[in-house]
């Protein structure tokens, strides 16, 4: 029985650019052929069990020979495999594909192509150039910059191309952008028509940069553009001006690491990338259970939540006896800030008291005017005895129940290395300041941004000697974004 092969774009970079058929497919192939120019994530959806081959360049070392590519295609799908052959961008635009596809029919072997998201469309978009419209051009070329246009054996008519009238995209061109524009200048283009290059588009570090065509090739040198990138001529290129909108979002070309929990880093790090910014998770801590039983809350008039992982946790506790949220009916109960209510709102709770400063303190205050004769107060193993302190001065009597530990998350040495190159590493905890300086021995590179979360966490960081260069004025996760923000903004603005 013989297998098939599906020529799959996998769109110029952006993992949201992948096709909704792309990702069905990844996830259930038996075998992966990948290119370099892929999006970071695209391969997180594969079968556990999937064979992946990656025959792209690797660190500039040569890619797999064309024909030895194919000859691995006919292979698998010939013993039988569901193949993926996954490539940047569309396959059938400057991708060999259609090469691929004389091969396997060749062989006999049934094959599907899935079109995908082109760089030469996608990038310009991203960079705020549509490639036509309606007063600037009613035409589009897609050419290959990849031969030397002094060839005398140039496939390409340059010629033909400078009295082209409409945008010219060129892929693969950055190395021949000075002669590509000389031989469009002598063809007898128009030297002032504007142009862009974009580098890298649609990826979070997209740059680009504009000139007319007889500047271009010395901006995109002087701005040390490279591979990948796009180069757009024709009077569309000059909309960037008005229509930029990637590379404006707050925290375009900026890299924050993330510290917190993976479990809880991904939420973040995704609202950190809806604002432009490069993130690297670096997960220093890891929130493990203590086993115990349900407490009975029945005894208590006021139940204190210090976080989501403590309002998960007593949740479960309370699942496992059988019990739900009516268990919290007889009591007050408190919540230290706005992600804790949220959390014991998913349960049904509505928390009676949450501050307006997110921390122990805050919530003593807010509890100041609350009759209180006996409080649980629920939450981690290690955590400060502010709260039960305070309560217990006031003549309550005072339950902790130890719901779970932070404990060290050891770090890959990518990790590290990712965390080091950081503009801004956050600190959403003490535990997070603790283990993340503690997994790289305390060297942090000069240049590196730290952010805090709040007082408590700044406090950390200066235990161990360090100065936090943001702190949130909110003290939870939207709190700690806006801090960044500002911060990033003012300084661009002082640049
Ligand atoms: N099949 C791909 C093109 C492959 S040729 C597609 O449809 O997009 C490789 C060239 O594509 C690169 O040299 C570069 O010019 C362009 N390219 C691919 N991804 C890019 C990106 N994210 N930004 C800018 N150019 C890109």
């Amino acid at each position: 029985m013989s297998g098939r092969v599906y020529l799959v774009g996998a769109g110029p970079g952006d993992p949201g650019l992948l096709t909704a058929r792309a990702l069905e497919l990844i996830a259930a192939c038996d075998v992966i052929v990948y290119d370099r120019l892929i999006p970071d994530s695209a391969l997180d959806g594969a079968r556990a069990d999937a064979e992946l081959h990656n025959v792209g360049k690797e660190g500039g070392g040569p890619s797999k020979p064309q024909e030895e590519i194919e000859r691995l295609l006919v292979e698998r799908a010939g013993a039988g495999r569901t193949v993926v052959r996954l490539k940047g961008g569309d396959p059938f635009v400057f991708g060999r594909g259609g090469e691929e596809a004389e091969t396997l029919r060749a062989a006999g072997i049934p094959f599907e192509v899935v079109p995908g998201v082109t760089a030469g469309v996608a990038a310009p978009a991203y960079a705020g150039i549509p490639v036509t419209h309606r007063d600037a051009a009613s035409s589009v070329a897609f050419v290959t910059g990849h031969e030397d246009p002094a060839k005398p054996e140039s496939a390409l008519d340059w010629g033909a191309l400078a009295r082209f009238p409409g945008t010219l995209v060129v892929y693969m061109g950055v190395r021949q952008l000075g002669a590509i524009s000389e031989r469009l200048i002598e063809g007898g283009r128009d030297r002032d028509e504007p142009a862009a290059v974009i580098q890298r588009g649609t990826f979070p570090d997209q740059r680009a940069v504009g000139g007319t065509l007889e500047t271009i090739a010395a901006v995109a040198a002087r701005e040390r553009v490279r591979a990948p990138a796009i180069a757009v001529f024709g009077a569309v290129a000059a909309l960037r001006e008005r229509l930029q909108w990637f590379e404006r979002r707050p925290l375009a070309g900026i890299t924050v690491a993330v510290t917190r929990a993976r479990a809880q880093a991904s939420g973040l790090a995704a609202r950190l990338r809806e604002l432009g910014a490069t993130t690297v998770e670096a997960p220093a801590i890891r929130i493990v259970p203590v086993d115990g039983p349900a407490p009975d809350l029945g005894r208590y008039d006021l139940v204190c939540m210090t976080s989501p992982n403590g309002v998960r946790l007593l949740f479960e506790r309370l699942a496992a006896a059988g019990l739900d949220a009516r268990a919290l009916a007889g009591a007050r109960v408190a919540a230290i800030g706005p992600g804790t209510a949220r959390a014991l709102r998913e349960q049904g709770v509505t928390a009676d008291i949450v501050p307006e400063r997110f921390v122990a303190e805050g919530l003593v205050e807010a509890l100041a005017g609350v009759p209180v004769k006996r409080a649980l107060i629920a939450r981690a193993a290690e955590a400060r005895d502010v709260l039960p302190d305070a309560l217990r001065e006031r003549g309550a009597e005072v339950d902790v129940v130890k719901l779970y530990e932070t404990v060290a998350e050891p770090l890959s040495e990518a990790e590290l290395a990712a965390a080091r190159a950081a503009d801004y590493v956050t600190f959403t905890s003490s535990s997070t300041v603790r283990f993340f300086l503690q997994s790289i021995d305390g060297e942090l590179p000069p240049g590196v941004r730290l952010a805090s979360i709040g007082p408590v966490t700044s406090e950390s960081l200066r235990e161990r000697g360090l100065e936090p260069d943001v702190e949130a004025t909110r003290h939870d996760i939207d709190g700690l974004i806006d801090a960044l923000v500002a911060d990033a903004a003012q300084r661009a603005a002082s640049r």
